[in-house]
């Protein structure tokens, strides 16, 4: 029953994708959504592209291919292949048992003299200024590329007609662009196209990319992917992922395309096929790093087919295997290191154990303006308790911005002195110490009139270790000041040293110290806090952190960590406003920003979060300070922040406003780390919906710091469903915590925790929600550790390289 093929790019796609459902067991996985929804698709574009009327006599209009029993399924897709490649199948294989084995993975030999530490300009296609423009992106060497992830993957197998797009998922869409153009979106740039197929037209709008419109030229055939929203009413694309189309492209075998981050120069077609290149010459000559017996007993893909599938993933199933394996690399190398750690330090004895001294306790209580909220009462406690024993605290302070943790870490401050010791407390930024140094002084002289030594030496005769003497040490001191109190910090002439990094890491050498506060954690490497541990003999630790994290995952990453919390806030607090604002309410907004301003107060405006990056981000910034001071503030003072410019002038910028010599401070996220400064009232956040309601929280904390009643005003361009539940949530509640669990909750982890967590590895694939796979690399570590106390064993030499290569890495970065 010979008869002639039926040919067309639809039908394929159809063919290999009934080819992937026969090497899957028919278990109707080969598509995501499953093939009938894909039919119904096919049979719609088989019609439209006149492919051959036979192309769409595959099955009737009722037909369910779920429905059907395996073997049913079986006997439909053979009788369909025959029917449109005209042949019956060379050699038709039973029912597997096994579903969804991935592709295995060629072994290759390997190239002399490359390594997998080689850079990428060693592979052939890849040149100075391919390599630079991914350097940008942190791919530097080959092993980078392979650990290059796509931030998503394009599912050509949900693909839809324009009358099929539904509103919320993700979906993709191949489409001719009508029309393009630059439009103002809310105030801003950006790119409008209309795009249309047979079954009618949508809108596609880009948020702050107008150099689109330049590209998208009439009649271009466009692949969309992304979510759709409405607005007015009508359905539109949001910043949707695009390529142009080509013409092999509906012919995907691989139904999940890779779309890798990018930047300037380097386009989505390039970077996947280098990649693909490095992947498939290079995953197979991975070694894998575990130990045998934790992959067969965690059930893991091996390395090689891990890093292929999570480029390139056969189906959805072997991508979700791929990354489990590869968010449980991640987890498990922190928790190697981490338990390694605590077993360390375990071991040590502290520098000193104090005496609690009851009644000086007392005294600062007494002298204080207001009283100790239980809270801060309990962890308080908590970390005398600590500090008395003889092994060195290590303690994670959590509370909320606002929540009172200095001056718990004052009173701890104070008992080391009373015992002889010495205290340092380090901040992330020379403002943020020159405050702690100024609010810790000024509840100091509660208890007696300091004297002022000389600039910034401080010293109250009134307590102990009579007189109790206290420091400023920062960057930019004059070296004369700077060496002086170098000396008083060896001989045991100061008590308390505040500062930066710079306390660390400058050759600060300390007669006896006993006590170290470090603030804001988020900015501080874990292995900075242990090179500081090197430092004293052992001192005790606090980290203060305002980063709410949910207890289990405090637990789990912060595992060399005990934990406190403060989870009351001071009474008496006047509640910041917060309001989101319709992309129509933006003048509302600036008026309102104007009117506080001439009330005498402050603002701040934070740009939206570029992930692509930070150089990208500054450039943002830089335009809209230009914009906003040229064309929306041009009367008033205004400064900028942002993370390409040199600490030197973040600080001066930060200080220029916290003088009040700007009125507006315009920043891109990196304001979030908490200057005080009370005369600021108004928070504007442009992009609110870019962030997460942990970061918007933190922003917010930025105001409401004095006496005026203070607002967080919240801008978003496209308040789709989501984005409004979302920013409804942060408008409602006031808790940190209770923000964190929602933000785990709506966005996953990944996006919690953010690569900004300095000092830990990276974590890309990882989802901190997952805690099953958390507490398995938490036992698995453990478990390896008791067994192999220093990763000795010659089975383990892999994995102590990888250890220590990831833990060198995530250093660096803090
Ligand atoms: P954070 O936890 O964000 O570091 P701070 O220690 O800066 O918070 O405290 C914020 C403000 O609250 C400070 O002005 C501080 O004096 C005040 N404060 C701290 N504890 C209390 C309390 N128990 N009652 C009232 N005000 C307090
Ligand atoms: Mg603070």
């Amino acid at each position: 029953m010979r008869t002639t093929a039926v040919s067309g790019p639809h039908v394929e796609a159809l063919l290999k994708i009934l080819e992937l459902e026969r090497s899957k067991g028919y278990e109707d996985v080969a598509v995501v959504g499953g093939l009938d929804r894909y039919l119904r698709v096919y049979l719609k574009k088989a019609k439209d592209s006149g492919e051959s009327s036979r192309a769409s006599r595959i099955c009737s209009p009722d037909f369910s291919y779920a429905a059907l029993t395996r073997e049913q399924r079986r006997q439909w897709a053979e009788k369909t292949r025959q029917h449109l490649t005209g042949s019956p199948s060379a050699k038709e294989s039973p029912v597997k048992k096994q579903s969804a084995k991935p592709s295995p993975v060629r072994q290759l030999p390997p190239s002399p003299g490359i390594s997998l530490d080689s850079p990428i300009t060693a592979v052939k296609g890849i040149g100075p200024s391919s390599a630079s423009r991914f350097a940008k992106l942190g791919v530097r060497t080959i092993r980078d590329m392979l650990y290059f992830f796509p931030h998503r993957h394009m599912d050509y197998g949900n693909q839809r007609c324009i009358s099929e797009l539904e509103v919320g998922g993700e979906q993709t869409l191949v489409a001719t662009v009508w029309e393009a153009r630059q439009v103002n979106l809310g105030g801003r740039p950006g790119t409008e196209a209309i795009v249309g197929d047979e079954t009618g037209n949508v809108r596609a709008v880009w948020f702050n990319q107008p150099y689109l419109a330049k590209r998208f030229r009439t009649n271009a055939r466009l692949v969309l992917f992304g979510k759709v929203g409405v607005y007015k009413g009508k359905k539109v694309f949001e910043s949707p992922e695009w390529e142009f189309l080509e013409s092999d492209d509906l012919s995907h075998a691989d139904m999940l395309v890779p779309v890798y981050p990018l930047t300037e120069g380097l386009y989505p077609r390039t970077v996947r096929g280098l990649v693909k290149a490095i992947v498939s010459g290079w995953a197979p000559r991975l070694m894998d790093h575990l130990p045998e017996d934790v992959t067969s007993r965690c059930a893991l893909m091996g390395l090689s087919q891990a890093i292929q599938q999570a480029h390139f993933p056969d189906s959805p199933e072997s991508q979700d295997e791929a990354r489990r394996r590869l968010a449980f690399d991640e987890l498990f190398l922190i928790q190697v290191g981490v338990a390694a750690r605590k077993l360390e330090w375990q071991e040590t004895e502290a520098s000193a154990r104090f005496r609690i001294d009851d009644a000086l306790l007392r005294r600062f209580d007494d002298s204080l303006p207001f009283r100790f909220t239980t809270a801060q009462e309990r962890v308080l406690k908590e970390i005398l308790s600590d500090v008395s024993q003889t092994r060195p605290m290590s303690r994670l302070l959590q509370g909320d911005v606002g929540s009172g943790k200095t001056v718990v870490a004052a009173a701890a401050l104070m008992m080391a002195a009373a015992n002889g010791c010495q205290g340092a407390l380090m901040a992330p930024t020379e403002i943020l110490a020159e405050q702690h140094f100024n609010t810790i002084s000024g509840l100091l002289s509660r208890l007696g009139p300091p004297e002022e030594e000389s600039g910034l030496l401080r010293s109250f005769p009134s307590l102990p270790p009579y007189p109790f003497v206290m420091a400023l040490l920062t960057g930019s001191l004059k070296a004369g000041e700077k060496r002086k109190i170098q000396k008083a910090a060896i001989e045991g002439g100061v008590h308390l040293i505040i500062g930066t990094h710079a306390l660390i890491q400058k050759g600060v050498e300390f007669q006896k110290l006993g006590l170290v506060v470090v603030d804001e954690q988020h900015r501080f490497g874990v292995l900075q806090r242990s090179a500081l541990r090197q430092k004293g003999v052992n001192p005790h630790v606090l980290v203060m952190t305002a980063t709410p994290i949910p207890r289990t995952l405090a637990l789990t990453l912060y595992g060399d960590l005990d934990l406190s919390v403060i989870d009351e806030m001071p009474p008496g607090r006047v509640a910041i406003e917060t309001k989101w604002l319709e992309p129509g309410q933006r003048q509302a907004a600036y008026n309102f920003v104007r009117r506080k301003i001439g009330e005498g107060r402050q603002a701040f405006v934070v740009c939206p979060l570029i992930e692509e990056s930070e150089s990208i981000e500054a450039k943002a910034a830089v335009v809209e300070y230009k914009r906003l001071s040229e064309e929306v503030f041009p009367d008033l003072r205004l400064g900028l922040l942002h993370g390409r410019m040199s600490s030197a002038e973040k600080e001066a910028a930060m200080r220029s406003f916290k003088d009040r010599q700007l009125d507006i401070l315009v920043s891109t996220p990196v304001v979030e780390v908490g200057i005080d400064v009370p005369n600021a009232v108004v928070m504007l956040i442009e992009g609110a919906d870019r962030f997460g309601l942990s970061q918007l929280h933190q922003f917010r904390g930025r105001v409401g710091r004095g006496e005026h009643k203070s607002y967080c005003l919240l801008l978003s361009e496209s308040p789709s469903f989501e984005v409004r539940e979302r920013l409804r949530i942060i408008e409602r509640t006031r808790d940190g915590f209770l923000l964190a669990e929602e933000d785990l909750r709506l966005r996953g982890p990944g996006e919690f925790f953010g690569t900004q967590q300095s000092g830990l590895p990276d974590l890309r694939m990882a989802r901190l929600s997952d805690v099953a796979l958390l507490e398995l690399a938490r036992s698995e570590a453990i478990r390896l550790l008791d067994g192999d106390r220093g990763l000795k064993r010659p089975e383990h030499r892999l994995l102590a390289k990888e250890v220590a290569r990831v833990w060198r890495a995530g250093g660096e970065a803090g």
